[in-house]
């Protein structure tokens, strides 16, 4: 027996649907009776980025069997529109922001531990890894592989749009509104461990002479033992984070 219904995906939720499913409704015939969350994912947008899902104006969960007949809309994370009496999917945001990243975003991950965000990397994580490292501790999934995110242990996750790393890093402190939790300068790019203040004579053997020569202030990772300072790398990072925080406050995508 086949079962016809009609969808509609709003906003940017449409990035996934190819060009004649976007922002239209339109049916698909289905013999399988299956949860919502399967015929969602079949369509190829993951359940993480899914807040509201409404069938025939009423809002239902995961779970909800499709039958016969349904008209389903399907809304992504709202930021600012208040429809709090209704069912959100979207489980309340983590008190703190934590991330694991996928292999393909080693330049993200280190961005995102300049800003001062907890942000574990590393580049033989496999999917499996991932979704459990993210699940058991309550970090946020970051990928560009969408069928990760569809693994139903995740709830916190999202598919990174763009391609180029500093727009990465403007693009998921934009859309997960980190603005107000930036903390730059407190965290190790290399291995994520938090840098604390040192001597300089407890450094100098590691430093370069011009460094030596022209700089005081130093920190240190207590993990890997890099040393940081506020050299020209420094000043490049001051700019751009400066750059950011005015893209944000204009709200740029
Ligand atoms: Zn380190």
């Amino acid at each position: 027996m086949s079962n016809r219904i009609s969808l509609r995906f709003y906003e940017e939720l449409n990035d996934f649907l190819p060009p004649e499913k976007r922002k239209r409704a339109f049916d698909r015939a289905y013999s399988q009776a299956g949860s919502i969350k399967d015929l969602i994912e079949s369509l190829g947008v993951p359940h993480t980025e899914i807040d509201l899902i409404m069938v025939n104006g009423n809002s239902v969960d995961f779970s909800y069997p499709v039958q016969d007949g349904d008209r389903i809309s399907v809304y992504p994370v709202f930021e600012t529109l208040d429809i709090s009496p209704i069912n959100h999917l979207h489980l309340r945001p983590l008190r703190v922001t934590r991330f694991v990243l996928d292999t393909h975003l080693g330049r993200l991950a280190a961005y995102l531990r300049m800003l001062g965000f907890d942000t574990l990397y590393r580049n033989d994580y496999d999917d499996p890894s991932l979704a459990q490292i993210s699940s058991e501790q309550q970090r946020i999934l970051l990928t560009c592989d969408r069928q990760l995110l569809m693994r139903k242990q995740i709830t916190h996750g999202y598919f990174v749009r763009q391609r180029q790393p500093h727009r990465q890093l403007l693009e998921v402190i934009t859309r997960l509104d980190l603005c107000t939790q930036l903390h730059p300068f407190s965290r190790c790019m290399h291995c994520n461990a938090q840098i604390q203040p040192v001597s300089k004579a407890s450094v100098i053997q590691q430093l370069l002479p011009n460094t030596r020569k022209h700089y005081e202030e130093f920190w240190q990772c207590p993990a890997c033992q890099k040393v940081y300072w506020k050299g020209s790398h420094y000043q490049h990072m001051k700019q751009a984070i400066e750059q950011l925080k005015s893209e944000c406050a204009h709200g740029a995508k």
